[in-house]
């Protein structure tokens, strides 16, 4: 059996139990218990506040956990990472009033500046030669320079609407974050061979969302240009069709290059182009 703490609300929890779903792993869904027992997979998932998981990882009340890099690196415990999963993107970025003259970040010397992450911040403030007073409060960072607790904030944006409702302007990225998988250091045998499971689900996952699978007609004598255009997991596989001097090519793209090279497959002659999601990738 192995432990797993994700948060119990919050902007982490949809995504980190659509992770454990896409795994395949079954649990009757209950946030208003503290934890629940899969029913096809040696896990227990405990719900927790999010600034708890990366201390219980690290002591072994939990084996595993799922939190937002902001919160483990804040509490220097960034040596638990397994894995980055690629959700819940954001950034601690400092603002100031709207209407505050801002030129660089030693604007801010000696400035008061609220936050709730004191040591991400410190750590880029004296990166950048520049000394601060630090306001530690934890919530509702935002509001404190409208009501003069502080000249200027660091808290976590994503889109920056929050910032503007509140009269405030981003003007420095202090760090930035995603989900990531973290682990306790000494597991003993059997819970490491079901991380070990659990990261290979989780990476056939990711690297299908990653990816397209592309079907396509080609005259024959566009084959070898479009073969070099699919690279495939190994290369395409090639089908002839029914009619004469024309075939279908069957590959996986990645979904990066993904507009570029159906650009290039249209104009080295390949029709009726179909993609399709995949479900998982392994290999
Ligand atoms: P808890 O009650 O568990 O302590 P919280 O209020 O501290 O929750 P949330 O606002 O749910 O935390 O955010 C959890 C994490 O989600 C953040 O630490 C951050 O990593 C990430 N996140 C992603 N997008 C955003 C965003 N727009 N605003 C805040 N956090 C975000
Ligand atoms: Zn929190």
């Amino acid at each position: 059996m192995i432990r797993l703490a994700i948060q119990k609300s919050g902007r982490l929890s949809e995504d980190s139990l659509k992770l454990i779903r896409e795994c395949g792993i079954s649990f009757i869904s209950t946030t208003s218990k503290l934890k629940t027992e899969a029913t096809n997979f040696p896990l227990e998932i405990l719900f927790l506040r999010d600034d708890d998981i990366p201390g219980y990882v690290a002591d072994g009340v939990a084996d595993i956990g799922i939190v937002g890099q902001n919160v483990l690196v804040e509490e220097g415990l960034q040596d638990l990472t397994v894995k980055n999963l690629g959700f819940s993107k954001c950034r601690l970025s400092l603002a100031v009033s709207k209407g505050d003259e801002y030129k660089d970040v030693t604007t801010l010397s000696g400035k008061s500046i609220a936050t709730s992450y004191p040591n991400l911040l410190q750590e880029f403030l004296t990166s950048k030669g520049v000394e601060a007073d630090i306001h530690t409060i934890s919530g509702s960072v935002e509001i404190a320079p409208s009501i003069g607790l502080a000249d200027a904030v660091c808290d976590i944006v994503s889109s920056g609407s929050t910032l503007i409702s509140n009269g405030l302007r981003e003007v420095e990225t202090v760090f930035k974050s995603e989900a990531v998988l973290i682990a306790n250091q000494s597991l003993n045998q059997e819970k490491s061979r079901l991380l070990q499971q659990l990261l290979f689900r989780m990476e056939a996952v990711q690297k299908a969302q990653k990816s397209k699978y592309v079907v396509l007609n080609a005259p024959n004598s566009a084959i070898p240009e479009i073969k070099n255009l699919l690279p495939g997991i190994k290369s395409p596989t090639i089908i002839p069709l029914a009619e004469e001097g024309w075939s279908s090519l069957h590959s996986v793209v990645n979904e990066d290059d993904f507009w570029d090279i159906i650009q290039k497959l249209k104009e080295a002659g390949a029709e009726g182009i179909l993609v399709v999601p995949i479900e998982k990738m392994i290999g």
